[in-house]
């Protein structure tokens, strides 16, 4: 990770080796936070956040949903993201919001503790290594299970509900696979533990639905958007495993991997497909303001 210059942190801009906390921190112990990923990009008009008030919103949505009150509106963190990036001089980067109960005691229902809000920014380039979205990666299957709506709501990007984003990881990893995909409990596909995933097939573009335990995608809501404007049938369905071994092609979307391809699924080879190619093109010139069809989603810093 590269240290920049500031951070934002409860409404000030502080030096990044300042922004520190206590241990007693209650998010600390019990994982209650809510936070973002989001990328800047630098475009032909200067640099550009991507769907920052979708994502700002989606921080007050999962907020919402673990009884988190933010100190901060929408249109606040939006005024102080922009402030930030133009602080640190970046021209692109990945940008971190993150909303947690702070200090103040260690009752596991957080009574007394203040809601400390802090963003980052930093350069942070392809999540899954330099050549991943050009020649895909390899996924497999996880016998970790997807947090389900009953456990802790998936559809809240809650900083708890990581350590099953972290295992299921770690297990990819360490049996040589470079991403993994997560099933619900129920045997459906559900995402990967930072990505969406996608399926073709027959030229129809396909991914599991929100009830699928899946954490609702900006990068997933833009490529569904993106494909249908490039003409193809569109389909939110449940799909199980062998859907992704008799798929035509698999990519994984995410504001950190955007559309990166999935050669293969579980040692079952699919290669990248021309489907993928055109949609992370179309993607790509969409968070790099080269198609001005899509302008309304850029944020710019200056
Ligand atoms: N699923 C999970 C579990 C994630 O953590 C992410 C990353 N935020 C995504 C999907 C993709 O979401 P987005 O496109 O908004 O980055």
């Amino acid at each position: 990770m590269r240290a920049t210059e500031k951070i934002w942190m409860n409404g000030e801009l502080i030096d990044w080796g300042e922004a520190k906390v206590h241990v007693s921190v209650h998010a600390l112990h019990y994982g209650s936070g809510v936070f973002e990923g989001i990328r800047c990009y630098e475009t032909p008009a200067g640099p550009a956040i991507f769907r920052l008030r979708d994502h700002l919103q989606r921080l007050h949505d999962s907020a919402r949903i673990v009884h988190m009150e933010i100190p901060y509106a929408v249109d606040e963190l939006a005024e102080a993201t922009r402030g930030l990036v133009r602080r640190n001089g970046l021209s692109s980067c990945y940008i971190r919001p993150l909303a947690f109960h702070g200090y103040g005691g260690l009752g596991v229902a957080p009574t007394g503790t203040q809601v400390d809000t802090v963003i980052l920014s930093f350069p942070w380039g392809a999540y899954l290594g330099d050549d991943s979205q050009e020649n895909g990666i390899s996924a497999a299957i996880s016998s970790v299970r997807r947090i389900g709506p009953n456990v802790i709501p998936h559809a809240a990007k809650a900083t708890g509900v990581y350590l099953n984003s972290m295992l299921a990881t770690m297990e990819a990893r360490r049996a040589g696979y470079e991403e993994a995909i997560l099933l619900t409990e129920e045997g459906a596909i559900a995402d990967g533990p930072g990505e969406n995933v996608f399926v073709v097939k027959g030229g129809v573009v396909l991914t599991p639905p929100l009830a699928a335990s899946i954490l609702p995608g900006i990068t997933r809501d833009s490529v569904l958007t993106l494909a249908q404007s490039l003409g193809y049938s569109v389909e939110e369905k449940s799909l199980i495993r062998t859907d992704l071994y008799l798929a035509d092609e698999v990519f994984m979307t995410g504001t950190a991997v955007e559309v990166t391809p999935v050669h293969a699924v579980d040692d079952v080879e699919l290669g990248v497909g021309p489907v993928t190619r055109e949609l992370q093109k179309a993607y790509l010139a969409a968070v790099g303001g080269r198609d001005e069809r899509w302008e309304s989603w850029l944020d710019r810093v200056v």
